[in-house]
């Protein structure tokens, strides 16, 4: 199994199947699970064999499949299934940390997370040091003796910042610090965040997992060790364990996962090739184009720079709002990593409670719109945005 390639993996890794042999995976959907006996309940309570279940918050054969699968395919020795990806990034961070500790995080963060950073943590006596994620100098001043973590986005959200992730393991393991890494944007296809020195990698698998926009989950990956004596007693008694239902959602997500994310990082690279001279446009941010200030690590990191580009559009909002509306394939919603192609203007929506200095210094300027690719025909996609463009101009 070791051996087996990315693609045989997403198919068959962490299959259990039950006496009737069923060639899908199989939804258990049930709470709990009934004992052969009083004397089994108290054994399996002291301790759980690999396919003996308790309690569906605690694990669940269908949940159990999905984790084996996702490890599988990111080299980890362990996953932990999650209710979404904030539970995943809050159950990694929150399992680990206690009053006193100090945190060391990017501040280019998905908006969320940073509140789980600027608001939770900090309530319950954790400190935390921000710093610009791509300057490594700033990395190695804000870690000290006392960090016991550093977090950040492989890839920011949205201006697509690459992070210098071995550099930042490196002066994380001086101290000891844990490396934990949200990975959504470089996705488990094209990273091998595990390998180049994180200690945890978490995503959303509402994004490229499900892949489909149907529902809600997250996973985090690490040591046996971390995930089974630090965030699992941690989630199974706080309820951000993911439902059955949903485990066989994204198991069915990971299938096709390789063949989705490879034809969407081809149609982005097309497409910021097709736009990034394009004089309607102040920049095309994609890290495929060697004018994207991380293009080299972003090569060395990645085998492909994403699914997500960024078009700075000349004239502000009222030109990117023209744009959006004029759109005929691609629709207006916050999701990523989707079959469909999906916009989004982060400065009014994802970053809107941000502050204009804020904004500014993480390049969220108002003409950024976040393009999602899809699996539609990559042509089509090129073809909408060019006639989405034509429309800003003949206002
Ligand atoms: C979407 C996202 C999350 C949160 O995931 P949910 O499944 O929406 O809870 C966290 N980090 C990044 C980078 C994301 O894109």
């Amino acid at each position: 199994m070791e051996d087996w390639k990315t693609r045989t993996k997403l198919i068959h890794s962490g299959i259990r199947r039950s006496q009737y042999g069923e060639v899908a995976e199989a939804i258990f959907m049930t709470q709990g699970f009934v004992y052969e006996s009083a004397e089994q309940a108290e054994a399996r309570f002291l301790e759980a064999g690999p396919d003996e279940f308790i309690y569906a918050r605690y694990g669940n054969p269908t949940v159990k499949m999905f984790e084996d699968r996702i490890a599988a395919l990111e080299g980890a020795e362990d996953a932990f299934a999650t209710a979404s990806g904030m539970a995943a990034v809050n159950g990694a961070l929150t399992s680990m940390l206690k009053a006193g500790d100090h945190v060391v995080a990017a501040r280019a963060l998905f908006g969320s997370c940073l509140y789980i950073l600027e608001e939770v943590l900090t309530r319950f006596g954790v400190n935390v040091t921000f710093v610009d994620g791509t300057d490594l100098d700033q990395w190695k001043h804000a870690i000290n003796k006392d960090t016991k973590a550093v977090f950040f986005e492989s890839m920011s959200n949205p201006t697509l910042e690459v992070i210098d992730l071995p550099a930042v393991a490196r002066l994380a393991r001086r101290v000891g610090a844990k490396v934990i890494v949200d990975n959504v944007f470089a996705t488990p296809v094209f990273s091998r965040a595990l390998e180049q020195g994180a200690d945890v990698v978490v995503y959303s698998a509402t994004k490229h997992i499900d892949g489909q926009g149907r529902a809600l989950g997250g996973v985090i990956l690490g040591t046996k060790e971390f995930i089974r004596k630090t965030v699992e007693p941690y989630l199974k008694h706080t309820g951000g364990s993911m439902s059955p239902f949903t485990a066989w959602i994204m198991l069915k997500g990971l299938e096709t996962l390789d063949l989705r994310v490879r034809a969407q990082a081809a149609t982005a690279q097309a497409m910021a090739e097709a736009l990034q001279w394009d004089a309607r446009l102040e920049r095309v941010i994609y890290p495929g184009l060697e004018q994207h200030p991380q293009h080299v690590l972003a090569g060395k990191l990645l085998e492909k720079p994403g699914t997500v580009l960024s078009l700075d559009i000349k004239g502000g909002q009222a030109a990117a709002f023209r744009f959006l509306n004029a759109l005929k394939i691609m629709t207006i919603s916050n999701n990523l990593g989707d079959a469909k192609s999906i916009v989004t203007h982060p400065a009014t929506t994802t970053h809107q409670r941000l502050s204009d200095e804020q904004k500014d210094m993480l390049g969220i300027t108002p003409g950024l719109v976040r393009v999602s690719i899809g699996i539609e025909d990559s042509d089509d996609l090129i073809a909408d945005v060019k006639q989405a463009l034509d429309a800003v101009e003949a206002r």
